[in-house]
């Protein structure tokens, strides 16, 4: 059962070989087996889940049912839903019970799906290897001395272990494509606007974009299909026409030219990972692609950019947790200022601290010209960079990660070799476009390679496409770590 499909399991269900019920407490008991190794859970809700479960296997009974109708689904730690704690990994919002549910979570319970668990995140989605969740590391299944990557690294370590049937991640800077890459698991982020915002727990407004992760390409289609459509109360939600992202799953590859940036395949890039991303293209050579030699000659800028941008939204976005109005208060304090200031201090962790502080700075009166508005101006060039590869080719292939996973504990101490885990990733977000990572084999560690597809604006039916056939092809995406 753990191995099914999405699809396997919506079958099994109709057909009742197994009920929701049942379903949801397989997971449940294999959760309370393997969590307290792996941390890919913050909170599991039993009683609510199973309910879930029961009235899912009523709707299963009267036969209106959808393609996630009793399927038990893990939400990242990030989305508000309601009467749930919702922690996004930080001390801050230990005890907060959300009030409200997200677009992305009223979207899967209209479809019927179980919640079956709030994953570990880095907190606020800052991080690349899940070691800033307040809540602790995760490890990864293939090797529990690694990290899963970040920030969704709960869900991928979760999807990985067999721990859920599918997952939710978001993406700011890679958090979707590159713990996907790490756990040897499928995740997509869409298109900005495609997936709505809101009750997503705000780390970088213009860049944070929700998807699925997901054992396969195939999978993450059936799951986009419920995440998106627009959200009024989100106001950069795209209305757009709604999308079957199954529906091209199945088309040959022939004719498909892919671009290969050569920013990509430059210094930083482990050997190992060079050589099984080649390998891929190899493959996609066999199903009738071309390849086309690219640049996206601005991408280097790409990490710089980031780092400014991002942690000046964070700093807007995240003065909301004053101590006042919800989340963590300092029990001790003497004035208004003093309030603000310990629960400040004491509810977010170093990694956050440090981000509000260079958002405080490059938005601050004498370098706002110097800093934030200069990387505005170079988001605009690497997004145009990538306007002009697509008049060459219709995707973008390369790696997700320079590396395969790390140890725990490696580069804890060194933010910038942190940032440089998502120096291919980044320049998808600041461009807006949609990005994901594929399983394309191991490195000489034994830990799994992603390979990372970069589609125009809206093209996710396509990518799905590709990294279908490719699936279909070849078996990376349905190995599971030593005994799961
Ligand atoms: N690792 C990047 C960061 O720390 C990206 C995080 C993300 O995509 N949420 O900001």
């Amino acid at each position: 059962m753990f191995n099914s499909s999405l699809t396997q399991l919506g079958a099994a269900l109709r057909a009742k070989q197994i009920s929701s019920v049942e379903l949801t407490q397989l997971y449940l008991d294999r959760i309370a087996t393997h969590n307290p190794v792996f941390n890919a859970y913050i909170t599991v809700d039993a009683k609510t889940s199973l309910a879930q479960a029961v009235a899912a296997d009523t709707l299963l009974a009267n036969g209106s049912t959808g393609a996630l109708t009793g399927i038990p689904i893990a939400q990242k730690d990030i989305f508000c839903a309601k009467g749930w704690r919702t922690t996004c990994g930080s001390k801050m919002l230990a005890d907060f019970i959300a009030p409200y549910d997200a677009h992305v979570i009223e979207q899967f319970n209209k479809a019927g799906a179980i919640n079956l668990g709030k994953t570990n995140m880095d907190e606020f989605a800052m991080g690349s290897s899940n070691e800033t969740s307040y809540f602790g590391p995760v490890r990864n299944p293939w090797n529990q001395k690694a990290v899963p990557g970040g920030s969704s690294g709960g869900a991928a370590s979760a999807v990985a272990a067999r721990l859920c049937a599918a997952a939710t991640g978001t993406d700011t800077g890679g958090s979707i494509r590159q713990p996907a890459a790490l756990c040897g698991i499928t995740g997509i982020k869409p298109t900005y606007g495609t997936v709505s915002r809101y009750g997503m727990i705000a780390f970088a407004s213009s860049l944070d974009q929700a998807g699925p992760m997901a054992r396969s390409a195939e999978d993450c289609a059936l799951m986009l299909n419920v995440m998106t459509g627009f959200d009024e109360r989100d106001s950069t939600s795209l209305q757009r026409d709604v999308e079957d992202y199954t529906r091209d799953l199945a088309k040959p590859l022939a004719g498909l030219r892919i671009g290969l940036p050569k920013e990509f395949f430059a210094e930083g890039l482990s050997a190992d990972v060079g050589s099984r991303v080649q390998e891929a293209i190899a493959e996609y050579r066999k199903l009738g692609a071309t390849i086309v030699g690219i640049s996206l000659p601005n991408t280097r800028l790409a990490v710089p950019v980031y780092y400014v941008l991002a942690p000046a939204e964070a700093s807007s976005n995240l003065s909301r947790f004053d101590g006042v109005r919800y989340g963590y208060r300092a029990p001790e304090y003497t004035d208004l200022a003093d309030m603000y200031e310990k629960s400040r201090s004491q509810g977010f962790g170093e990694e956050v601290k440090r981000r509000i502080m260079i958002g405080t700075y490059v938005l601050s009166h004498g370098y706002y010209d110097a800093y934030y508005l200069q990387a505005q101006k170079i988001r605009r060039l690497i997004a145009q960079d990538f306007t002009d590869a697509f008049t060459q080719c219709d995707v973008i292939m390369g790696p997700t990660s320079p590396s395969t996973a790390f140890n725990l504990g490696e580069k804890g101490d060194d933010p910038v070799q942190m940032y440089l885990s998502d120096i291919y990733t980044i320049a998808v977000n600041l461009a807006g476009l949609p990005g994901m990572s594929i399983p394309c084999g191991f490195g000489d560690n034994a830990m799994p390679v992603g390979l990372q597809i970069i589609g125009n604006y809206f093209d996710e039916a396509r990518m799905l496409n590709v990294a279908h056939q490719y699936q279909l092809a070849t078996d990376w995406h349905s190995r599971a770590p030593q005994g799961f």
